[in-house]
């Protein structure tokens, strides 16, 4: 298997969303190849703290805001309709 098929599927591996087979030849190819390890170490890490982000809030409702005004600065065509005075909501995170 190649690095690069591994690089794809990693998502759906994390997922445990493939066949069997495939979980374990990702697995095996994980096992020999350090970069697609490593690679797969930092999708964990970054979903996990995705997750506990989601569950418990890790920034600050102020700095939360500044960064959404910062970023509807960079990309207007994010922006919404909402007044100042409105409490800005994270687009980006799904909402339970
Ligand atoms: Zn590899």
């Amino acid at each position: 298997m190649k690095c690069a098929e591994v690089r794809d599927l990693l998502g759906n591996y994390m997922d445990g969303d493939l066949t069997e087979r495939m979980m374990q030849r990702i697995e095996k190819h994980l096992l020999r190849c350090a970069e697609c390890a490593y690679e797969a170490r930092s999708m964990e890490q970054a979903r996990d703290l995705l997750r506990r982000g989601v569950d418990h809030p890790m920034v600050s409702e102020q700095l939360g805001e500044r960064i959404l005004r910062q970023l509807a600065q960079r990309y207007p065509h994010l922006r919404t309709d909402q007044r100042d005075d409105e409490p800005l909501s994270l687009p980006f995170l799904p909402e339970e």
